[in-house]
């Protein structure tokens, strides 16, 4: 029976154990969401230049502390090792069930790069990012047959745009026969832009006149320059975000009916506008109506982010565990709350 199948999958325990690929904003954001957490361990995490494990469990504060002081997790006494292959080297000598891939997608094939270092060592488990673009996201469906043969879940688009917000607008499309539009209007607010250096850069390669690589090869000082006209603002129209494959895959609507843009305030942790996902469709009964899915001011960048993507990894472990692999997005899984 379906039932007594679905019984007989272990339960999420803390015996899960986690790491974090990438350990600056969100990464960073990612341990303390994650050390209080009981049902998931994190026991690993790197940066570029080395990375940290220990089996019991790794404290957010020491690596949060070593990376701003020293520069890299590597030097985390005695858990750390310095490494300038340091995912290679955690894929292939640390024992974990699942990665949230908090790196930068710089450039735009980075991503796609890292799933095939996963695959190429062998490894399995579940996978996550919080990617953003359309083409980047294109570039792991073409490995959905690889990692579903590599027994990996992978979990894509699972931040908050793609990820919370299109996951919200897949609910909201069930009130519909027809969806007409889906309109993601974003606020961001940070206090500095140093402390989210890979999401700046990639925004920047939204606006009019940049791409991701023009964005990549800015010099810090340049970004400063640029960040300094603007008066610490970025406004975002049209950006190629993979909302819209994600909701055109899942069959909810075509994805020149998905919109997103926002306004990024490099200055102020306040939110410069209110987060929210437009859903309007039509019922079976032919009204024409708009769902509204607004987020609090007070939740982060980083709370929408990371509760997203661990919620995702809990949902990829109970997949993985039925044996089931492959590439899934937040569109077509529900997340699963993390205690
Ligand atoms: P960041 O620049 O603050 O940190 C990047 C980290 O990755 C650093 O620790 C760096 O050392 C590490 N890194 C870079 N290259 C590496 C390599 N080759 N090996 C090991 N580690 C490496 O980045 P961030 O601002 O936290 O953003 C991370 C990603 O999250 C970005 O791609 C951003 O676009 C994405 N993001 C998604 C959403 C969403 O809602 N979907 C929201 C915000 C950010």
């Amino acid at each position: 029976m379906e039932s007594e199948k679905y019984m007989s999958v272990a339960p999420v325990t803390s015996e899960t154990k986690i790491g974090i690929l990438g350990f600056g904003g969100l990464g960073q954001a990612a341990a303390r969401v994650i050390a209080p957490k009981r049902e998931l361990a994190w026991v690993a995490a790197a940066d570029r230049k080395g990375y940290a494990y220990n089996p019991a469990g790794l404290d957010p504060d020491a690596c949060i502390a070593a990376s701003h002081s020293q520069g890299s997790l590597g030097y985390l006494d005695p858990y750390g090792t310095l490494s300038s292959s340091s995912i290679q080297e955690v894929i292939e000598s640390e024992s974990v069930d699942g990665y949230f891939l908090a790196l930068p997608n710089l450039p735009n094939t980075y991503m796609a790069s890292v799933a095939r270092q996963f695959i190429q060592a062998g490894w399995r488990g579940v996978l996550v990012d919080a990617l953003k673009r359309t083409s980047a996201v294109e570039q792991l469906l073409e490995l959905k047959e690889e990692l579903q043969a590599a027994g990996i879940t992978y979990m894509c688009g699972c931040g908050a745009t793609p990820g919370l917000l299109t996951a919200a607008a897949a609910i909201a499309a069930q009130s519909y026969t027809e969806i007409h539009s889906v309109k993601i209007t974003f606020g961001v607010g940070i206090a500095n832009w140093e402390a989210y250096r890979a999401t700046i850069r990639e925004d920047i390669a939204h606006l009019p006149g940049y791409d991701v690589e023009t964005a990549k090869a800015m010099s810090d000082a340049e970004i400063e320059t640029l960040l300094e006209q603007t008066n610490g603002m970025l406004y975002l129209e049209n950006m190629e975000h993979a909302d819209d494959l994600m909701l055109e895959l899942a069959g909810i609507c075509a994805r020149d009916r998905v919109s997103v843009g926002g306004v990024v305030d490099t200055r102020n942790p306040k939110k410069p506008l209110s987060t929210n996902v437009q859903i309007q469709g039509r019922t079976f009964e032919g009204k024409t109506a708009t769902h509204t899915f607004t987020l609090g001011d007070e939740t982060s960048m980083a709370a929408n982010v990371c509760g997203t993507a661990f919620g995702y990894l809990k949902a990829g472990v109970s997949l993985h565990r039925r044996g089931i692999y492959g590439l899934f997005s937040a569109a077509e899984i529900m997340p699963q709350f993390v205690k």
